[in-house]
Formats: C-alpha cells, sequence, structure tokens
C-alpha cells in the first residue's frame, strides 16, 4: 500500500488524512502535544481562551456535510450574536451577525479533536513530533522519502525518539515559510511557495473573576492598530458564562510592523488601547497572557487550492493556498486528497 506522510494536523492536515484514508497508509506528524494547529485553546487561571480561530465559516457544501453532525451535536453553533465595529474613541457601532458564522463548544480545539476521534481512529498519528527535513531515501525502492525527525520540542512536551519516518509521498501542511524550508528545493513548486508571505500576530489574553457586561461577544477594530479584534469567550457555548476572558488579536498589519518589537512594549500598546477603545481597564484582570504567532495568516495567499509535484510525489497544502481561513484550510486539503486519490 503506498504510504503517505502527511506533515501538521490542523484542519488541512487533518482533512487530507480524512480524504486519503481508505486509499493508502497514512501518517500523520505533528511538532505539538495535540492536534488542531492554529485553532487553539489554552486554559489559564480558570478560564478559558480560544487564542487562535475564534470562530469560522460554514459555506461550502462538502464542508458542510462534514461539520453538519457537529451542528446537531452543539459542538458548533452561530457565533458571534452581537458582534461590533469599535467606532471612534470607545463607541461602537452594531454589525449584522453572520448565519454562517460558527463557534466551537467548550474549547477551539474540540473540533477537530472530535474529527481526529470520530474518522481517523487507527491512522498512525505521531504527536510531538517534529519534522526537519525531506531526503531522498535511495536506499532501496521501499519508499521515495525520508522524512528527518527533530527530537527536540519548543513547547515543553516530552521529546518523541521515533526514527526517521519513510514514505512515498509526502505532504506538507505547515505554513508555506516552514514547509519551503522543510521540502528539497528540487520540488517544482518549492520557488512559489517560498514567495508567499505570512503575517504575524499578536495575541493578548484577559481574563477576569466577573462578566464584562460590554453588550458584544465580538468587536472589530482595524489592521493597522493594535486593536484588530476582540472575543469574550465567555459569550461562547459552553463556556464559563460569569468570567469574562478576552482574546485580543492586534491588527494583522500592526503586528507585522511591530514583530522584531519588546514583547513587553507590545503588551503594554495593547493594554493602553485596549482602555482607549473599549474602556476596560486591563489592569483590573486577574490573568494577563500573551502569544506571538508568527505565521498567523497569509497576506497574500496563493489562489490554487494546493502544489504537487507528480513526478517526485511531494506536495503542500494549506490556508495559505486558499486564504487564511479554518474554511479554506479544509478546501485545501481536501482538493489535494481527492487530486492524489485520482493518482491511485
Ligand atoms: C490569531 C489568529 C486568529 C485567527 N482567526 C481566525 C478566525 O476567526 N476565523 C478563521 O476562519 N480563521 C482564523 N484564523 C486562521 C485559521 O486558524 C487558519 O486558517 C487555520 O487554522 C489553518 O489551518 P492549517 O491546517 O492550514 O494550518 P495550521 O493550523 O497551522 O496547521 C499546521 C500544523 O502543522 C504543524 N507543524 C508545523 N511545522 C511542523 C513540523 N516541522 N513538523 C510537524 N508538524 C508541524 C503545526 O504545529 C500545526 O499544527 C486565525 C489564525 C490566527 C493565528
Amino acid at each position: 500500500m503506498t504510504r503517505i506522510a502527511i506533515i501538521g494536523a490542523g484542519m488541512a492536515g487533518v482533512s487530507l488524512a480524512y480524504t486519503l484514508k481508505d486509499h493508502a497508509y497514512i501518517v500523520l506528524i505533528e511538532k505539538s502535544r495535540g492536534v488542531s494547529g492554529r485553532i487553539a485553546h489554552r486554559r489559564a487561571a480558570q478560564v478559558g481562551f480560544d487564542h487562535g480561530a475564534a470562530y469560522m465559516t460554514i459555506r461550502d457544501p462538502q464542508f458542510a456535510a462534514l461539520m453538519a453532525p457537529y451542528i446537531s451535536a452543539g459542538l458548533l453553533q452561530n457565533w458571534p450574536q452581537h458582534p461590533v465595529r469599535l467606532a471612534s474613541g470607545t463607541a461602537t457601532e452594531p454589525k449584522s451577525p453572520s448565519p454562517d458564522s460558527y463557534a466551537v463548544s467548550g474549547a477551539a480545539n474540540a473540533l477537530v479533536k472530535a474529527i481526529t476521534a470520530d474518522h481517523l481512529a487507527g491512522i498512525d498519528i505521531r504527536l510531538s513530533t517534529r519534522a526537519r527535513q525531506i531526503t531522498r531515501h535511495d536506499s532501496d525502492a521501499e519508499a521515495a522519502w525520508r522524512i528527518e525527525i527533530d527530537h527536540g520540542t519548543n513547547d515543553g512536551s516530552e521529546a518523541n525518539e521515533s526514527p526517521d519516518i519513510l514514505a512515498d509521498w509526502v505532504i506538507s501542511t505547515a505554513p508555506a515559510p516552514q514547509t519551503a524550508d522543510m521540502m528539497p528545493s528540487s520540488a517544482n513548486f518549492h520557488q512559489q511557495i517560498s514567495d508567499i508571505p505570512m503575517q504575524g500576530c499578536f495575541t493578548l489574553m484577559l481574563g477576569f473573576d466577573s462578566a464584562l457586561n460590554t453588550g458584544w461577544d465580538a468587536a472589530w477594530g482595524d489592521h493597522d492598530e493594535p486593536i484588530g479584534f476582540i472575543a469574550d469567550n465567555r459569550t461562547k457555548p459552553a463556556r464559563d458564562h460569569s468570567c469574562s476572558a478576552l482574546t485580543i488579536h492586534a491588527g494583522n498589519q500592526w503586528s507585522s510592523d511591530h514583530l522584531a518589537s519588546d514583547p513587553e512594549w507590545v503588551k503594554d500598546q495593547m493594554m493602553a488601547a485596549v482602555y482607549a477603545r473599549t474602556g476596560i481597564d486591563s489592569q483590573s484582570a486577574t490573568h494577563i497572557g500573551f502569544h506571538r504567532w508568527l505565521y498567523a495568516n497569509p497576506a497574500q495567499p496563493l489562489r490554487e487550492s494546493f502544489v504537487m509535484d507528480t513526478s517526485l510525489q511531494l506536495a503542500a497544502a494549506g490556508d495559505w493556498c486558499l486564504g487564511g481561513r479554518v474554511e479554506n484550510a479544509y478546501l485545501s486539503g481536501s482538493a489535494l486528497g481527492r487530486a492524489i486519490r485520482a493518482l491511485m
């Protein structure tokens, strides 16, 4: 059976594995200790923050079919219901809620965990396993590629001592710059993906010991400001509704402009902007967390669903192909899965 190694267990990698699982032997390689990638969640001081994707759209019919059971079960629920735009000073303007916009109950990463449990049982999933380099495996004709595994980790998880992985096909769903670093330069798409710029994003997390009655659940600022978007996780389904937990993403342009700045300075700028634009006193937060996303979303996506070198049996997919959205990551992964299936 053809052996396919998929690097990355975010929405794109999991969709790929789902599309290919009955047609090949799949190894899913993920450097973190759990699946879900940038649809991320963290708990701190009794409150939970979705600190990557806050919500997702469901528009494509195939994506809708995969998501339908999760909507029926209540794992996905319409959110936000009271969105606003930050206007001048602390004023807000209401926005229309979108009927195709959903948040995950409990924690953002519960969705990809559920898809993995429901559809990928029996698949060889290697967590805490970082692919370092993809090199030609030329000792025999058994497999085309060797994925060299980096046995160090940077998220505090225990290093995985698994040996290098051999595969006939290797697909990366890591962000474009990381994919370009791993892939052999002989891949016919190497230059194309090396040219895709990714934007950064700073995320501030503020936990409070009571509910802030702002009147909104999500608020949009601007790309070139310290506040691009705010979500109150308290208002999402199956969360602790008694305590506000704000996830604040700086605007992508503002974040990219300050990626090299001192994180403490960035944090201070964002906290001051929260007060200036919402009247919420960040200093009264009982928990303050901070995260820098180096590769948050593509500044200019590829505008093709995936890249594939059929003669070398190398390919790549991810949100950087169609745009920085969860649904686009699914569309990219599943389109590549179907294309590879058609070659088998
Ligand atoms: C701050 C922020 C806010 C966002 N808000 C929204 C939103 O509100 N709505 C929306 O739709 N989208 C949002 N997005 C975008 C959305 O999160 C992404 O489009 C989507 O999750 C991308 O999925 P993916 O599978 O392409 O990539 P990822 O989720 O990044 O998955 C790639 C995986 O590859 C792994 N990986 C990388 N390198 C290696 C390696 N060398 N070895 C092994 N594994 C590796 C990573 O750990 C990761 O799990 C947001 C993103 C960020 C960062």
